[in-house]
């Protein structure tokens, strides 16, 4: 069994940490920050065997050269980019088996070009989506196209329906609050975010979440639903699902 654990770090970022049973090396997913993982793994009395990056950007790879220098662990990250430190560049179809677990790599291009998301199969399978998918929104296009997130997101949804989904932010109840103007009547979501704001208030992470539920509340995977295609269209997105989504990503930078 593998378990997962959220290690938090810099303004609203999660470590996430992922431990075999019974074995006393883990893996980290996109340490913005060495230290905070350093304090878990000296409290856990734990070694750190491998790092997976989903992408560049700083709040994901800060922490890595400490990590290298202290643990040298292996760490895998994106194949079309250059990330110092990152010995296994990996890309969409590739492979990679960690703590005799096996990790899927898709290539998610959007939020930047060399964004990768992992997904290792199981019951239920696991992934770690970074800055793509997020629980009740999707990552800023910092990067790339509205086009290729709306693919990428795409891409996600083939998995299935209980896939947990570990994002690398805590931007659920902004997200929700967006998703509500978005989408005024959506019992499920409204359900959700007073799941939500009760976890926060005890402090608790409103992630993993599943495909199944952000199918249900996140905006950008519901751009066929008709209510939201109609605002969209109102909003002068054409009569596509990639014009509204376009349309949606756009909305939500000056929400
Ligand atoms: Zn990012
Ligand atoms: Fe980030």
């Amino acid at each position: 069994m593998l378990t997962v654990k959220p290690i938090p770090a810099l303004q609203d970022n999660y470590i996430w940490v992922l431990r075999q049973d019974n074995q006393d090396s883990v893996i980290v997913v996109d340490p913005g920050d060495a230290a905070p993982v350093i304090a878990w793994l000296e409290q856990e009395n734990l070694a750190l065997d491998t790092i997976l990056i989903t992408h560049h950007h700083q709040d994901h790879t800060a922490g890595l050269a400490e990590l290298i220098e202290r643990y040298s662990p292996k760490v895998y990250g994106p194949a079309n980019n250059a990330i110092a430190g990152i010995d296994h560049r990996v890309g969409e179809g590739d492979e990679c088996r960690v703590l005799g677990r096996r990790f899927e790599v898709f290539a998610v291009p959007g939020h930047t070009l060399d964004h990768i998301a992992f997904y290792a199969p199981g019951t239920p399978g696991l992934l770690f989506s970074g800055d793509t998918l997020f629980s009740g929104g999707c990552g800023r296009l910092f990067e790339g196209s509205p086009e290729q997130m709306y693919e990428s997101l795409a891409k996600i949804q083939t998995l299935p329906e209980d896939t947990l989904v570990f994002a690398a932010h805590e931007y659920t109840l902004a997200n929700l609050a967006f998703a509500a103007a978005a989408e005024p009547d959506n019992a499920a979501r409204d359900a959700y975010r007073d799941e939500c704001r009760t976890a926060r208030d005890l402090d608790r992470p409103t992630l993993p979440t599943t495909l199944v539920r952000e199918r249900q509340i996140n905006p950008f995977l519901r751009i066929d639903e008709p209510g939201l295609l109609e605002t969209l269209r109102q909003r002068g997105a054409a009569d596509n699902g990639m014009e509204a989504f376009a349309t949606l990503r756009a909305w939500k930078d000056h929400f």
